[in-house]
């Protein structure tokens, strides 16, 4: 198993992302080329090249329509989807709708126009963070456990997937968030005892809101529940502020910002650091110097009001939370732990309304809201490739599906064959029959939702049941089973109890809703990025090392003062030829590796000679 190398664990988030991986008998979170330990999930597309992390989250502000952010919120649903549509109106770059119904990131890059899916830019995110673990640890990384919320369902999940393959990763497996976070609070909490525990992971990040019941001992990670919502999280807080601050300025100044997309972008940028700061102050102050038309905006905020704000949106947290309890059939008293994952765990009021709700039970605080999803997912990684100590091979994570799956029936009713929120993997089965008189074929449409009709739920695939011997409807005895692997990967299977015969479909593969076609013109594209992204820091660098030479040649004319020397002429000569340097470097930006290197070449063999004798 060791030449497998080393297999990492990714958090996917839908603001940052996090990297870890096992490594000399623990687990280590990576920090990126800035020095953190997390990333934002941010792409940003400009005339030169394309930025993601820390660069493209800088850029924002300046170029926020080519600044694309929260797609985990997009992937694996349609353009369609009321939440979607919730979405693309608050964002500054443009979301259209595509083929079939998919979403499609419309973007400006190196000045053409380009229309890229969710998936493609979660590949460059994942494709970063891969990056992040090989520049860490000297090796190619191929081998990956990403993360999604508990709640994604089976299309969002493939989807997920689909963006993993793209980056060059081996998705190991995809494994839900509260779960990995639960295996970095057992593996703290929990290695020294045998009893049973129960604890609910409370986790409330950028852009989703998870809510967990497990059951766990030493070795065992059980779920026994989830709730939450896919959109609920730190962004909505965010945009909570920022309509109140633009009906402020709106008030204060009679001009309508709504339509301003650099006057929003750099407002929210502004929101999310004074909604950070509230969390440890009673009240912070925004100021944005020349916001908007030349005004200046300067505007302060009490811990208090930003409450008021969002009080409705803490208040369904807790609401997620008793239901969690209720599907589990638990009461709050039987909860052990509540342990506290995500930034946005961190605001103050979220903390006192839980505490509340577990009758002042002390909240867990003892692993890194930011960090413990990765962790989680670096253990499972490293349990599933053989590496770690015999602790960590000895895990068992039992998962549980986010939604319930059946097959729709001729009135358009939902037969549900798992309900949601059974553990697996998992096999049930229900019997159907023909609902026609000599009825000689059968589709089964597969559903995945909890609304009593079908339609209303997501179609997953469907499947013909054929050959079936005529006969008067209902006489047939069709046997329908679920199978539901530990990656959550589906096979539906019918069978002919008469005659045998047998059709089946897998519902989770790697090109799920995306055309084979589709998927390799993005891996061209991931593989033109990435010599592009090379090409341009090959030409950085010979930029930097001629810019350099010129400068250290000019220091050097004057420090060594050449000027009194040098006879005046050649002086004078090299002083033009250094001011000329100069002037050609800001008037050369962008061009090729070679023409730097060249000049370097020249002005090198001129120069050196002169500068060396003294
Ligand atoms: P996550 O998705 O877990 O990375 O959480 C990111 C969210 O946490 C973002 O919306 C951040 O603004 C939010 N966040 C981070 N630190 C704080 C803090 N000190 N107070 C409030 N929210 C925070």
């Amino acid at each position: 198993m060791a030449d497998q190398g080393p297999a990492i664990g990714i958090d996917l988030g839908t603001t940052y992302s996090c990297v870890a991986v096992w490594q000399r008998d623990r687990i280590q979170i990576i920090p990126n080329d800035q020095g953190l330990r997390i990333t934002p999930s941010c792409v940003a597309f400009n005339d030169i090249e394309r930025l993601v992390g820390d660069a493209a989250m800088n850029v924002f502000p300046m170029n926020p329509a080519n600044t694309v952010f929260g797609v985990k919120r997009l992937i694996g649903r349609r353009f369609s989807d009321p939440l979607v549509q919730r979405d693309v109106k608050h964002w500054p770059f443009q979301v259209i709708c595509g083929a079939r119904d998919k979403p499609m990131i419309d973007v400006t890059s190196k000045g053409q126009k380009k229309k890229c899916t969710a998936e493609e830019i979660s590949s460059m995110v994942l494709t970063k963070m891969k990056e992040i673990a090989e520049d860490f640890l000297g090796v190619p990384v191929k081998n990956a456990v990403i993360t999604v919320p508990a709640y994604f369902n089976d299309s969002q999940r493939k989807a997920t997937r689909v963006a993993g393959y793209i980056s060059g990763l081996n998705v190991l497996r995809v494994i839900a968030e509260p779960t990995a976070a639960a295996v970095a609070y057992g593996l703290d909490n929990m290695f020294s005892s045998s009893e049973e525990k129960n604890v609910l992971i409370f986790d409330l990040g950028g852009g989703t809101f998870d809510v967990s019941i497990l059951a766990m001992d030493k070795s065992t990670f059980k779920v026994k529940s989830i709730a939450g919502d896919t959109h609920l999280g730190g962004e909505d807080f965010d945009s909570r502020m920022v309509n109140h601050f633009v009906k402020e300025f709106e008030r204060k100044h009679r001009k309508d910002l709504s339509n301003n997309a650099r006057a929003l972008g750099r407002m929210r940028t502004a929101c999310e650091k004074a909604k950070r700061n509230l969390s440890f102050m009673s009240h912070t102050t925004i100021a944005i110097d020349c916001f908007y038309d030349g005004v200046d905006f300067q505007c302060k905020i009490t811990r208090a009001k930003f409450e008021e704000l969002n009080m409705d949106l803490f208040e369904q947290c807790i609401g997620h939370v008793d239901k969690c309890l209720k599907d589990a059939e638990m009461d709050k008293k039987s909860i052990h732990d509540v342990v506290l994952v995500g930034g946005s765990t961190r605001i103050p009021k979220v903390q006192q309304l839980l505490q509340d709700f577990f009758d002042g039970k002390e909240l867990c605080k003892s692993i890194h809201p930011d960090e413990a999803i990765a962790y989680g997912a670096a253990v499972q990684a490293a349990n599933l490739t053989g590496q770690g100590n015999p602790e960590i091979q000895d895990l068992v994570l039992w998962d549980v599906t986010p939604l319930s799956l059946g097959i729709r029936e001729i009135n358009d009713s939902m037969s549900v064959v798992v309900p949601r929120n059974t553990t697996i993997p998992t096999k049930k089965e229900q019997g159907f029959t023909t609902t026609c008189d000599d009825q000689t074929s059968v589709t089964f449409q597969v559903y995945e939702g909890e609304r009593p009709k079908a339609s209303d739920n997501i179609l997953l695939d469907k499947f013909v049941l054929s050959e079936i011997p005529a006969a008067p409807r209902g006489v047939a005895k069709i046997n329908v089973r679920f199978d539901i692997d530990a990656n959550g990967i589906l096979t539906v299977t019918a069978t002919d109890r008469t005659t045998g015969n047998e059709n089946h479909i897998i519902i989770s593969n790697v090109t799920g809703i995306l055309s084979k076609d589709e998927i390799d013109r993005m891996l061209d594209e991931a593989e033109r990025f990435k010599l592009e992204d090379e090409e341009l820091k090959k030409n950085f660098d010979a930029k930097n090392s001629l810019e350099n030479y010129v400068y250290r040649t000019r220091a050097a004319f004057f420090s060594k003062n050449l000027a009194c020397e040098l006879p005046a002429s050649e002086a004078k000569k090299l002083e033009d030829e250094i001011k000329s340097a100069i002037e050609w470097l800001d008037e050369h930006k962008d061009i090729q590796v070679d023409v730097f290197e060249n000049k370097r070449k020249d002005l090198e063999s001129i120069w050196n000679p002169i500068v060396s004798k003294f």
